[in-house]
C-alpha cells in the first residue's frame, strides 16, 4: 500500500454490482481496489438488460452515459414516454389493454456490451483476480480482514464487498459470524432463524431467457410488434416479456411460468440450465398467434429457477458489506436486480470515499450504507413479487377468465393502473434523498465507530 492509500477494498464478485462498485470507488483517490471473480474470464450472459430512470441516474452520474449511448438505439429523455405496451395473450385472439408511460426510457441493453463500458472505466492499478473463488472470509478486530479462496490461497483486504450474486461465499460467511455469536450468547432461535436465511429460497417461478436475432424474426414476421415496441404478453400463470436490443440485432426474449403454491419449496434440479425450447413452448399453446410465432424463433433458451434471498436482518458486519443479489436477490418482475445491485454500488461508494471515513470507523460508514439500502431493497422485493402476481392474473381477487367481455377491457385496464403505481417509484423517484441522508450521517459524528 502507499503512503497515500487510505485502505484496500477487496470486491468479490465481477458482476454488475462488483464492476460499477469499481467504478464508483475509483473517483475517490486513496481507496485501493482489487477483484476476485471465480470465473476464468469476466463475461455477462448474453441477455437484455434495462434499466429504468433511477439507476440510469447513477449510470449518468459516474460518467458512463456517452460510451453506454453507443450500444443502444434509446435515446435517454426525461419526458413521459411509452415503455411497454399490454396484451392479455392467453387465448387465441389477444386482447390489447394497457400502455405502460414512464417518466424517462427503459434504457436497454445487451449485458455483454453493458460490461465492456463497465471494464473500459475501471483503473489500470486496480487488479481483477480471475478463477478465484471466495469459499469464506474472517476478520478480527484491529487486523485485516482474511479472505480464503477455494484453490487454497488466501488474501488480504480491509474492506471486504460482497457482489458474488445468488449463492454468495460472502453472505454465508457475514451471517455465519452472525450465527456464531448468537450461539456464544446462547440465542438459540436468533441462531437458528439467521441460520435459515443462508440459503436463496425458490419463487415458483422459471424464467426462460433467450434472444431472438432480428433479422430472423423480420423474415418471417416482417411486422412483428416486437421488433419495435416493448411488449408484455400475460396471461393466467405466466407471462412473455419481449423487446429488441443492439440497435435491432436482437429480441430479448424471457418467458415466465409461474406455480406461485410453491413459493419456499425446494427447487429439484439445476437452477439454470439450457432447455429444449419443445419444454415450454407447450406451456404456451392457445395462445394468441403473435406469441407463438415469437416463441417459434427461440433456439436454445436457458431456464432460470428464480430464487430470492430471505429479508436479511443485516447486510454488514463490521468491515464487511453485501450488496446486489448477494444482499437482495428479488423476483426479476420489475427489471430492478441489476439497477438495485448499481445503487448499492452508489451509495458504498458515496459512505466509504467520503472524507469522514477513515480505518477506524469503517463499520460506521458501512451500517449507515446498510441502514439507508436494506429497508429500501425490501421494499423493492415486495414490490416486485407483486408485480409477479399481476402479470399471471393471481392477484386483486378478480378471475379474469371468468370477466364477461364486455366487461374485460375495464377490468384489465384497472389491472395497468395497479401495477403501474406498484411500480411507478422506478421512474418516478431519485437515489438523491438516500445519498443526502447519508452525507447527513457521515458528517454527524466520526469518532463514534459504530451506528
Ligand atoms: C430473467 C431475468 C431478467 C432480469 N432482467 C433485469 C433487468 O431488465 N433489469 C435489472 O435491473 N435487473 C434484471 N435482472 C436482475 C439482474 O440480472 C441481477 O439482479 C443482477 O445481475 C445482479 O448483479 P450482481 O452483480 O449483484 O450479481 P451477479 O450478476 O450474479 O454477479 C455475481 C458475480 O460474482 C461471481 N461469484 C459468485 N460467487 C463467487 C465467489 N464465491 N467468489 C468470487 N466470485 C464469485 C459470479 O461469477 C458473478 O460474476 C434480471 C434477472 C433475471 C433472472
Amino acid at each position: 500500500m502507499s503512503s497515500c492509500t487510505r485502505f484496500k477494498v477487496a470486491i468479490c464478485g465481477g458482476g454488475i454490482g462488483g464492476l460499477v462498485t469499481a467504478v464508483a470507488l475509483s473517483k475517490y483517490p486513496g481507496i485501493e481496489v482489487e477483484i476476485y471473480e471465480t470465473a476464468h474470464k469476466l463475461t455477462e450472459l448474453g441477455a437484455g438488460i434495462g434499466l429504468f430512470s433511477r439507476p440510469w441516474e447513477v449510470i449518468r452520474r459516474l460518467g458512463l452515459e456517452p460510451e453506454l449511448l453507443q450500444f443502444t438505439e434509446v435515446k435517454p429523455t426525461d419526458g413521459p414516454v411509452t415503455a411497454f405496451r399490454y396484451r392479455k395473450s392467453d387465448r387465441p385472439t389477444g386482447v390489447e389493454f394497457y400502455t405502460l408511460k414512464t417518466q424517462g426510457h427503459l434504457m436497454t441493453f445487451h449485458r455483454p456490451d453493458f460490461q465492456k463500458v463497465l471494464l473500459s472505466h475501471l483503473p489500470a492499478s486496480y487488479q481483477i483476480h480471475c478463477s478465484k473463488r471466495l469459499r469464506s472470509y474472517y476478520q478480527r478486530n484491529g487486523h485485516p480482514i482474511t479472505l480464503l479462496f477455494e484453490d487454497g490461497t488466501e488474501a488480504t483486504c480491509d474492506v471486504l464487498l460482497g457482489a458474488d450474486g445468488l449463492k454468495s461465499a460472502v453472505r454465508r460467511s457475514l451471517l455465519g459470524e452472525k450465527v456464531h455469536r448468537a450461539q456464544k450468547e446462547e440465542r438459540w432461535t436468533d441462531a437458528a432463524d439467521l441460520t435459515a436465511l443462508i440459503e436463496p429460497s425458490w419463487s415458483g417461478t422459471n424464467a426462460y431467457r433467450a434472444l431472438v436475432p432480428g433479422d430472423m424474426l423480420r423474415s418471417k414476421h416482417p411486422n412483428h410488434r416486437v421488433l419495435t415496441q416493448p411488449t408484455q404478453y400475460l396471461g393466467k400463470n405466466g407471462y412473455i416479456i419481449a423487446y429488441p436490443i443492439s440497435k435491432g440485432k436482437y429480441v430479448n426474449v424471457v418467458a415466465f411460468k409461474s406455480q406461485h403454491e410453491l413459493e419456499g419449496s425446494k427447487f429439484d434440479g439445476s437452477w439454470v440450465c439450457p432447455v429444449d425450447k419443445s419444454e415450454y413452448v407447450r406451456m404456451f399453446e392457445g395462445w394468441e398467434p403473435e406469441v407463438l410465432s415469437l416463441l417459434e424463433c427461440v433456439e436454445k433458451p436457458l431456464r432460470w429457477a428464480i430464487h430470492c434471498v430471505k429479508p436479511l436482518p443485516t447486510t454488514v458486519s463490521g468491515h464487511v458489506a453485501l450488496l446486489g443479489d448477494a444482499a437482495h436477490a428479488t423476483v426479476p418482475h420489475q427489471g430492478s436486480g441489476a439497477g438495485s445491485a448499481i445503487e448499492d454500488a452508489y451509495m458504498l461508494a458515496t459512505v466509504l470515499g467520503h472524507p469522514t471515513t477513515t480505518q477506524a470507523n469503517i463499520s460506521r460508514s458501512l451500517s449507515i450504507y446498510d441502514r439507508i439500502r436494506r429497508p429500501f431493497s425490501h421494499r423493492v422485493q415486495e414490490r416486485a413479487k407483486l408485480n409477479g402476481l399481476y402479470f399471471t392474473f393471481s392477484c386483486l381477487e378478480i378471475k379474469f377468465d371468468q370477466v364477461p367481455e364486455d366487461k374485460l377491457l375495464s377490468k384489465l385496464k384497472l389491472l395497468g393502473q395497479v401495477f403501474t403505481k406498484n411500480w411507478e417509484w422506478s421512474w418516478t423517484t431519485s437515489i438523491e434523498p438516500s445519498v443526502q441522508e447519508a452525507l447527513k450521517l457521515l458528517d454527524e459524528d466520526p469518532s463514534e465507530t459504530n451506528l
